[in-house]
């Protein structure tokens, strides 16, 4: 197992300013965190982010980084939460780490090859800070390199997880050298018999080359010193991996091939790059159709080289890349390597195609670069603000859910499933209470508490952002409206029933239905509900030979026993306030979901309301003791009853004051301010009578409900001025 000073030692010798502190405090905490821990390989579990941050180091990366890489396995694995990172390493090592927890759950997640692309892009939206997808590379590298130790599943698993995914990552993130050992590991896993063949046939070929192979370099090198040119020349051969894709590619034979081995030309500055390809091209002839000028216009990741082929000695096809130091570590470590070049940059910025999400990260990186801030700084900057527009969240079971931005747990909750969504009550988000309404964040695990038998709030259409929600909710609060009008159909039909002496019962009901031009008994209550058929057709529609007596047996409502009788009839009337009730319908003011309207100079809540139904109108609620009613008397199966049911009790509704008052400067405005002052709306006055003493005013106002126009009437009969307050109903 490395040691803390070997650690350090690494760290020093490219970054001498390192706080060493703090690297040996991250060493201890880490160590003691894992403890006991094993790895698959029986050593402790500790080596395994000791060996990742090994690797970072090689890559130079900063303090930040390495701290990270020892971490980052102790919130997930250990006892060791967010808050104690934070407060022993600073809030930005504990975003590091707490970005490489969020990232580890991916694991959970399933990736089928089709969602590669998706899942990439996944991994840059959560990681939020390029260091945290440094570092979950080095992991996977470190993981694929003790691969052996784990099942064959798992490893199969792994292995083609980081051919898919991570390979190709670190690929785009320039990261040459890390992507070819991830490549040939996975297809040493996933192919062994044809990455031995591969590799043999390499090995064989290394041998029989050797000599060849020499002799160019020398050739070469000694070419270029003729002509002052300082070249480090090395000949390669392809790796593994890219060898046998190449064959399946193209369905080659290995013997097809002919590119196998190459060279490097690595020279000091960009000049010499063209001067090597003149000397190059003078020497040997090129091949038509193999030059590619990467320097002045380098690929999408930064790459940067001139590549030619030219027919060498022994009329050899010989590859040729030709770059500058600079540009070789870029080739190598890619993003990791921009840190270490903030100055001295010979070449201008690289161009960065467009086209491309997935690169705009990069290309706001080369800007950081170019504005001159410390290596350490430039790692800091390196924000990935990809998919702005995007939220990706996962449920409790690890299942990848991916949203809007300003996306809700309801909108979450409708993504995971409609049922979900209209049973949700609550939400838990990592692992805490939270409202439904708070916005979700990248890498946020949501819990969603339900309660069967739920409706979702008709409120909650506008504040989904999701189409799916918005629908589901429109859908399930139409739903409920209509089971809302069909309960009500229902006791409307019920008393009819009882008021014609027969028996009601569904299947009664059910050979009727043609005749009553419904396909469902829903369909009939709920026309009775909503007013679209009378119930008087529906009984009759069972007992044609009924003959309905449309006896005026209006209520007396001026005698409380109205209410008791009604009672007994078998249909409630609501006190005020009351709730819960199937059988009464609720109304929720204005802006309920029932057609509703309120009759003039209507009814507040806290009154005694009594619908009335107007066929294809819906209800309109009359306050009991309003006089309008006595025009419903004789047509009782029109009466419904209603209560109040207003959530919020910030709704005002009308209501109708006059009020008496000596005629005095002064008056209306006392009476106007007070109202105000109470909280009031005044809609309109109307003077209806004038005498010399005293004027009438009509105050159309706006309360809140009955306690609230009581106060003002009250407070009003308290003004000097003030003959008399009385509540005017229409
Ligand atoms: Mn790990």
């Amino acid at each position: 197992m490395m040691r803390q000073y070997e650690l350090v030692d690494r760290v020093r010798k490219y970054n001498p300013q390192t706080d060493e502190d703090l690297l040996n405090r991250a060493y201890v905490y880490a160590m003691r965190a894992h403890g006991q821990q094993k790895r698959a390989s029986g050593d402790p579990y500790f080596t395994h982010p000791l060996e990742v941050a090994a690797i970072l180091t090689e890559m130079k990366l900063d303090d930040a980084t390495i701290v990270a890489a020892v971490l980052h396995d102790t919130i997930e694995d250990t006892g060791a939460t967010r808050a104690d990172i934070d407060t022993l390493f600073g809030p930005e090592i504990g975003r590091l780490v707490d970005g490489l927890t969020k990232l580890k759950k991916l694991d959970l997640v399933s990736k089928r090859a089709a969602q590669a692309e998706n899942f990439r892009k996944l991994l840059l939206a959560i990681a939020e800070d390029v260091r945290v997808l440094l570092v979950k590379l080095a992991d996977r590298l470190h993981n694929m390199r003790t691969l052996h130790y784990v099942s064959p599943e798992k490893r199969a698993r792994i292995a083609e997880e980081t051919l898919d995914i991570y390979a190709p990552l670190a690929g785009r993130m320039g990261m040459q050298n890390l992507r070819d050992e991830l490549e040939n590991l996975s297809f040493k896993y996933l192919m062994p018999e044809a990455f031995a063949m591969v590799s043999t046939r390499l090995e064989d070929l290394r041998e029989k080359n050797h000599e060849l192979i020499k002799t160019i370099e020398n050739e070469l090198t000694e070419e270029l010193a003729r002509r002052d040119i300082k070249a480090d020349v090395r000949g390669r051969q392809k790796q593994p991996y890219s060898v046998w894709s190449k064959m399946e590619r193209k369905s080659l034979a290995f013997e097809q091939l002919s590119d196998i081995f190459g060279f490097r030309v690595v020279v000091d500055n960009t000049d010499d790059c063209y001067r090597v390809i003149g000397v190059v091209h003078r020497k040997w002839p090129m091949v038509p159709g193999r030059f590619k000028d990467y320097v002045s216009t380098p690929k999408q990741n930064d790459y940067r080289s001139i590549h030619t082929t030219v027919v060498g000695p022994g009329r050899q096809r010989v590859e040729l890349q030709v770059r500058t130091h600079e540009m070789h570590d870029i080739a190598r470590h890619g993003i990791a390597a921009h840190a270490l070049y903030k100055d001295g940059r010979d070449a201008p910025a690289p161009v960065l195609s467009h086209e491309s999400n997935a690169y705009q990260w990069l290309k706001r990186t080369i800007d950081m670069l170019s504005e001159g801030s410390s290596p350490e700084e430039f790692l800091e900057h390196t924000r990935l603000e990809l998919f702005h527009d995007q939220v990706f969240c996962f449920t409790p079971k690890g299942r990848l859910i991916a949203l809007p931005r300003g996306a809700t747990p309801i909108d979450f909750a409708y993504a995971v499933h409609t049922s979900v969504g209209n049973s949700a009550v609550g939400a838990k988000i990592n692992g805490r209470l939270a409202p439904l309404l708070a916005p979700l964040d990248n890498g946020d695990e949501v819990e969603i508490v339900r309660a069967e038998g739920q409706t979702p709030p008709a409120a909650w259409e506008s504040i989904a952002v999701t189409g799916k929600a918005r629908a589901a909710i429109r859908r399930a609060t139409r739903d409920a409206v209509r089971a809302q009008y069909a309960g009500l159909g229902r006791q409307i039909v019920l008393r009819a029933f009882e008021r014609a002496g027969k028996k009601f019962s569904d299947d009664k009901l059910r050979p009727s239905l043609p005749r009553l031009a419904r396909s469902t008994i829903d369909d009939v209550l709920a026309a009775v509900g909503r007013g679209e058929m009378f119930s008087g057709d529906v009984v009759k529609a069972v007992y044609p030979e009924f003959k309905e007596e449309r006896k005026a047996q209006a209520p007396d409502r001026t005698d409380p026993g109205w209410f008791r009788m009604q009672k007994a009839s078998g249909v409630q009337f609501k006190a005020p306030g009351a709730s819960s009730d199937a059988q009464a319908v609720p109304i929720r003011g204005l802006h309920g979901d029932l057609p509703v309207a309120f009759a003039p100079n209507g009814a507040v809540p806290g009154d005694r309301i009594v619908g009335i139904m107007t066929p294809g109108q819906g209800i309109t609620v009359y306050p009991i003791q309003s006089p309008a009613l006595a025009a419903f008397d004789d047509q009782p199966e029109r009466w419904l009853d209603v209560r109040w049911d207003v959530e919020d009790a910030q709704s005002l509704f009308p209501a109708r004051i006059m009020v008496a008052a000596i005629n005095e400067p002064g008056s209306l405005g006392a009476v106007a301010s007070l109202i105000g002052e109470q909280g009031g709306n005044i809609d309109d006055v109307t003077f209806n009578k004038k005498s010399p003493d005293f004027r009438e005013m009509i105050f159309d106002i706006q309360v809140f409900d009955l306690k609230h126009l009581n106060d003002i009437l009250s407070r009003l009969r308290v003004l000097p001025m003030i003959n008399s307050v009385e509540r005017v109903i229409g």
